[in-house]
């Protein structure tokens, strides 16, 4: 993984066979980021995507060995349990460019994996819903 800061905007390269939500939430981590917004593009494999199903306050999940073209992650970052946490949903293509996507639990990188982040200083965090079964994004109105 090799990045780029200019302010507080970071372009980060992550390297094929290295895991995605791991490699940016310990780059989160190494660099303070407690809230940040989050974008990629790519070609990732060995990816875990899911849809949540409210009734039963769980996700239907589906995983994906090959390689498929990252078209867009888009996520979010926010402290959970005082620990940065990225929420992410990923647009994937096949080779007949069919496209598919979901939440995302974890990809790696299977080709290129080219990401955006912007820091913002922000005090949301994520904190556990019972109605709903997650951890959902709370707001301090502190900073209006
Ligand atoms: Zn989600």
């Amino acid at each position: 993984m090799q990045f780029q800061k200019v302010g507080k905007d970071y372009l980060i390269n992550i390297d094929k066979d290295e895991k995605v939500v791991e490699t940016l939430t310990r780059f989160c981590k190494e660099n303070g980021i407690k809230n940040a917004k989050l974008s990629g593009i790519g070609a990732v494999k060995k990816t875990e995507i899911g849809a949540y199903d409210l009734p039963k306050k769980e996700y239907i999940k589906r995983e994906y060995s090959e390689i498929l073209e990252l078209l867009s992650l888009e996520g979010n970052i926010a402290l959970k349990d005082g620990e940065p946490f990225i929420h992410a949903h990923v647009v994937l293509s096949d080779h007949k460019m069919q496209t598919l996507g979901g939440h995302l639990f974890e990809t790696t990188v299977g080709v290129a994996g080219e990401f955006f982040l912007r820091e913002f200083d922000g005090n949301a965090f994520r904190e556990f819903r019972p109605d709903i079964g997650l951890a959902c994004m709370c707001l301090d109105k502190s900073f209006e």
